[in-house]
């Protein structure tokens, strides 16, 4: 029987919502501050010039458009671990676990199906369906778990009203959840707040997950865009190999995205990797990982792989040119972060928290009547969270955007 007239309308996605409501605004003067992807400093997108590079070369290269294997090629595997989990040979940690085949690494559809496709497997196979998130996290981390069939549940992180880390009632909500529960930890810049843990609040948070037996799971967006540097952006993850090396923590898994670092947005360019506690386990997890991608999507996506393959290929010279590229796309967000700051009425509101922030946004604090303000009366268009993306800033409206801001704090 036909039911479909009973199916209720789904609301609308909240940011692109947003960019709706924006190209139908008339004022020149409007500016676009939802999206979080990357704009130069004329409010265009960019594609990075290393990658433009690695095209020209896949052009001459590519003879055909054979399907990868399910969990894609040997070689992007093995790119992605020795870059990501021996730090380019720069982590003896990493390096060991690799060597002891103890990371099974996949291609996935960028960071949101490396996040589903582990969903799906702690689902499958963990003791556990409970997974605590911070709060506030990217909501979609929320929406990829539940429809999973995970349960995800927050975890204390940030306390809008002092726009700071409440680490205190961090660490207690996460000793308040029961025994061997997931958790999702974001590896650097936080989405949304941009405010990550120090290195000795990664130290006791670690502690407590080891304590409590908890499973960690790390979604690494953003590699590269605290300091401009993808190597220096990885600590979290030395630690997480140090302990397993160390027999203090079995096993952890790391979502990564080339999406924002490499701006390969489109071509859904990731990874799931999973530490495993021998060979043997990893054999055994990558065969199920097989299984379970198969009937979903079969195999992932090649152009973006296989241009990470080039950029990663000694023999092309291009790895250094992709790291200039990155620095310059953070130096150029860091610019304008202290531009606005510099631009913003400190007298009757303490903006000292945008300086802490690290990455593609600054977390305002702007209440959501604010917000919408914001929206009606100067054309300005950010999430309700105030959350706003620094792509969206430049040399050509900062000072409106400021201040606009300085107008509606009144
Ligand atoms: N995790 C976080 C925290 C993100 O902000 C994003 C992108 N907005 C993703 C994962 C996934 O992005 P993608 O699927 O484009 O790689």
């Amino acid at each position: 029987l036909n039911k479909w007239n009973e199916i209720p309308l789904a609301p609308p996605d909240k940011i692109l919502g947003i960019s709706e409501a924006f190209v139908k605004d008339t004022n020149t003067k409007k500016i676009n501050l939802g999206v979080g992807a990357y704009r130069d400093n004329n409010g265009r997108p960019i594609i990075f010039p290393a990658v433009k590079e690695a095209e020209k070369i896949l052009y001459g290269l590519e003879t055909e458009k054979e399907y990868t294997p399910i969990i894609g090629s040997k070689k992007y595997q093995n790119i992605v671990k020795n870059f990501i989990f021996n730090n380019s040979n720069k982590d003896p940690n990493g390096k060991k676990l690799i060597d002891e085949g103890r990371i099974v690494t996949s291609q996935t559809i960028s960071g949101t199906g490396s996040l589903r496709v582990i969903a799906d497997f702690l689902n499958r196979f963990y003791s556990s369906k409970k997974i605590l998130v911070p709060k506030p996290t990217w909501a979609n981390h929320v929406a990829v778990f539940n429809d999973a069939g995970l349960q995800p549940e927050f975890y204390n992180y940030y306390d809008k009203s002092a726009n700071d880390l409440e680490f205190e009632s961090l660490k207690s909500s996460l000793l308040s959840q029961p025994k061997e529960s997931i958790v999702l930890l974001h590896a650097c810049c936080h989405n949304p707040t941009g405010l990550d843990l120090t290195p000795e609040q990664q130290d006791e948070v670690l502690q407590i997950i080891q304590d409590k037996s908890f499973y960690p799971l790390v979604d690494m967006a953003y590699q590269g865009f605290a300091s401009g540097d993808p190597y220096k952006d990885i600590g979290f993850i030395r630690k997480l190999n140090s302990l397993v090396v160390d027999g203090k923590i079995n096993s952890y898994a790391l979502c990564q995205s080339f999406a924002k670092n490499m701006g390969l947005y489109g071509e859904r360019t990731g990874s799931i990797s999973i530490i495993t506690e021998s060979a043997d386990h990893s054999k055994a997890i990558e065969s199920q990982l097989k299984k379970l991608i198969r009937p979903i999507y079969s195999s992932p996506p090649i152009h973006g792989s296989k241009i990470v393959e080039v950029i990663f290929d000694e023999q092309y010279q291009l790895l250094p040119k992709w790291l200039g590229d990155l620095d310059a796309v953070v130096g150029r967000l860091n610019t304008v972060r202290s531009k606005l700051y510099e631009n913003l009425d400190k007298s009757s509101y303490n903006w000292d928290h945008l300086l802490k922030q690290r990455g593609m946004f600054v977390y305002t604090g702007l209440t959501s009547e604010q917000v919408i303000k914001l929206r009606n009366d100067y054309s300005v268009y950010a999430t309700e969270d105030g959350r706003f993306s620094i792509s969206g800033i430049n040399d050509g409206n900062v000072e409106y955007l400021a201040n606009a801001i300085n107008e509606v704090i009144k």
